[in-house]
């Protein structure tokens, strides 16, 4: 046993020591990294002996090689799961193949995506029939993708640089499996869905977003066929949002959109005569009037709210709900009894009485356990009910049926300790381990915190820290994220600077995110003003992001309808929600959005917090032991000297 950890642990150093095989694959752009190192021994240990890991890898550990080498050394089939596609396309694009270089041999690999990235042939089959049913401008977008989906090994839209996000087409041409009759289609031997299990069959390694792990686990927990099939382990990268991604799948919902798509792909069989019309078009079409009808009441007001007095809202609303409920039964049973040998009608049906049945979950159903909410979004409503708690859930369905989980990220400790991650999750085995960031924080980074602004729940906070902005700005000459937790303080802030500030300002909101971000990397001296969605999985290099202002801690607001339940329930339980949930959830948050700043060795920075509560209440400390060994200041000319190179 003991021969056999030191030959794995020489295998390791021969693979990322110096002089090694990474060495000699990346030439000049190596770097040894101990950490790396440190981890991949760590992760080969679990792995080995089958148990669960929390692994804390500080920015700059180049952590995702640190598990993809124990991965395919471990000759066991294994799930890669990350934050983002993206993240997703830059394993497949850049880590793998490196590895691949290094090793002297590529691994088996799969990477799935959700099945709305995937071209559908039977939906493009359909469409070749019935060209009248598309738009002169489709036609020819229609006649491309046809054209690629002949030749393409994977018909992964990411493939079709000419297709705009959001395309109306391609929501007509997509796998989604609302619209598959799986087995029974025609064209299932040739799907790309089919191929694409096959692939994953056979690989060592399936690459795949947190979105679509959660989707495939809660498919096998109703023992429903999932995506995905068997494995042994699972490593979870930018584990810290695992809560959040499970609670979203393991809850239940209805909307607007769903109704309304629903509709439509109903209208569009009949208009390709995939299905014969009949009565129970009406039904549908009405059901999804009441449905629309229903919800858009119900979310009035835009935000996300409690559903708390449901039983009224539905004595009130009785006509609509039964409407909803009725018409959806009848057509869909109507369906079913005259379904004939083609699938379409069947797939149509059970979808229809999903809808049916999640409608009646939600406003009839046991909610004991999850919290009912409405949100409005846009022109669009949905009702949902989130879980309060998802340790359980994870406990049963995934940390007792695998007996190796993975979870890794730069943000999992607080002060040094897992405790509050694992008891989120339900993680109450396996061992942990911190890697320390590679980088010189203390020479690279300087952290400034003003002593003198009011408490951000004082009227003065936002016109007072608006003037420290400004002086920072100047001071970094632009080149800055400024982070808020509010979107209104947000706007009001930008609208104060706007005409002061001689830099470019990008303002969330203007444009999508990524295209936002392309933004300020080809911008000189851009500042961005953002929430939340900026505070993670942003990553600038170089000169252009040289200051991240943070205005305020980011403590989840108490007034989402699933923080409040998780805060009642923390309490409820005998617990101190603000001290065990609260701040250690907003420590998390706070070293995320820091990250933003060093991303290599050569970055160099300022951080800001305007928000003086880390330096006088008493959760400060825990914020303060979380984060680097940052230098730290209180005065603003020494931010200038620091920008002046002194
Ligand atoms: S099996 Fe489903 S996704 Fe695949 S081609 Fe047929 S309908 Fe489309």
């Amino acid at each position: 046993m003991a021969r056999a950890a030191a030959t794995k642990t020489d295998s390791l150093r021969a693979f990322f020591g110096p002089g090694g095989q990474l060495q000699a694959a990346q030439g000049e752009g190596f770097e040894f990294r101990p950490g790396q190192l440190e981890m991949a021994r760590a992760v080969a240990d679990a792995l080995e002996r089958r148990r669960h890991l929390l692994i804390e890898a500080g920015t700059g550990t180049g952590k995702t090689l640190a598990y993809l080498l124990p991965a395919v050394a471990s000759g066991r089939r294994i799930v890669i799961s990350t934050g983002t596609k993206n993240l997703q396309e830059q394993l497949i694009f850049k880590d793998i193949p490196l590895l691949a270089a290094a090793l002297g041999r590529p691994p088996r690999v799969a990477c799935v995506k959700g099945r709305n990235n995937y071209a559908c042939r039977q939906r493009l089959d359909d469409l070749e029939t019935q060209p009248a049913l598309l738009t002169i401008a489709e036609l020819e977008t229609y006649r491309r993708i046809r054209a690629w989906a002949r030749e393409s090994e994977l018909g992964d839209r990411a493939e079709l640089d000419f297709l705009p996000e959001n395309s109306p087409l391609w929501e007509r041409l997509n796998a989604r499996k609302e619209i598959c009759t799986a087995q029974k289609c025609p064209a299932f031997g040739d799907c790309f869905l089919t191929r694409l299990r096959q692939r994953a069959q056979e690989a060592d390694l399936i690459v795949v977003n947190h979105h679509l792990f959660f989707a495939d686990l809660t498919l096998k927990q109703r023992d429903l066929p999932g995506v995905l099939p068997p494995y042994e382990a699972v490593v979870f990268d930018e584990a810290h949002e695992l809560e959040e991604v499970a609670g979203q799948y393991f809850g239940v919902s209805i909307s607007t959109h769903q109704l309304q798509e629903l509709a439509r792909d109903a209208e569009a069989w009949v208009r390709l005569q995939v299905i014969a019309e009949g009565p129970w078009l009406t039904r549908v079409q009405h059901a999804v009037e009441s449905g629309t009808a229903l919800l858009l009441d119900l979310a009035e007001e835009p935000g996300r709210f409690e559903l708390k007095e449901r039983t009224r809202f539905l004595e009130d609303h009785q006509g609509a709900y039964r409407r909803l409920l009725d018409n959806l039964r009848a057509a869909g049973n109507e369906l079913l009894a005259a379904h004939d040998s083609a699938p379409e009608p069947e797939t149509l049906a059970r979808r229809i009485i999903d809808l049916a049945e999640r409608a009646e979950l939600l406003l009839e159903g046991d909610e004991t356990g999850s919290v009912l909410w409405h949100e409005r979004r846009g022109r669009g409503a949905i009702l949902g009910a989130t879980p309060i708690e998802v340790a359980d859930l994870l406990e049963e369905n995934l940390f007792s049926r695998c007996d190796t989980v993975i979870l890794t990220s730069a943000t999992l400790a607080v002060a040094g300790s897992f405790d509050y991650l694992r008891g989120r999750l339900g993680l109450r085995h396996g061992s942990e381990r911190s890697i320390p960031s590679a980088f010189d924080y203390e020479r690279q980074a300087l952290l400034y915190i003003p002593d003198d602004l009011p408490d951000p729940r004082e009227p003065e906070f936002v016109p007072q820290a608006a003037e420290i902005i400004a002086a920072l700005l100047a001071a970094s000459q632009g080149r800055a994220f400024v982070l808020f937790t509010s979107h209104e303080q947000m706007r009001e802030t930008y609208q104060r600077l706007e005409a002061k500030l001689p830099f470019p300002l990008l303002l969330q909101g203007e444009q999508p995110r990524h295209l936002l971000l392309e933004r300020f990397r080809a911008t000189p001296q851009a500042v961005l003003f953002a929430t939340s969605s900026f505070w993670q999985g942003v990553d600038v290099q170089g000169e252009q992001l040289s200051c991240v202002i943070v205005h305020k801690l980011p403590f989840a607001s108490p007034s989402d309808p699933v923080t409040a339940a998780r805060i009642r329930a923390v309490n409820e339980a005998g617990g101190q929600a603000f001290m065990e949930f609260q701040v250690p959830h907003a420590v998390l948050a706070l070293k995320q959005g820091f990250g933003r700043l060093i991303r290599s060795s050569r970055d160099r920075g300022v951080l800001a917090l305007l928000d003086g509560r880390i330096l006088r209440q008493r959760y400060g400390p825990i914020f303060l032991e979380s984060l680097p060994r940052y230098r730290r200041t209180g005065r603003i000319d020494e931010v200038r000297a620091f920008f002046a190179g002194d």
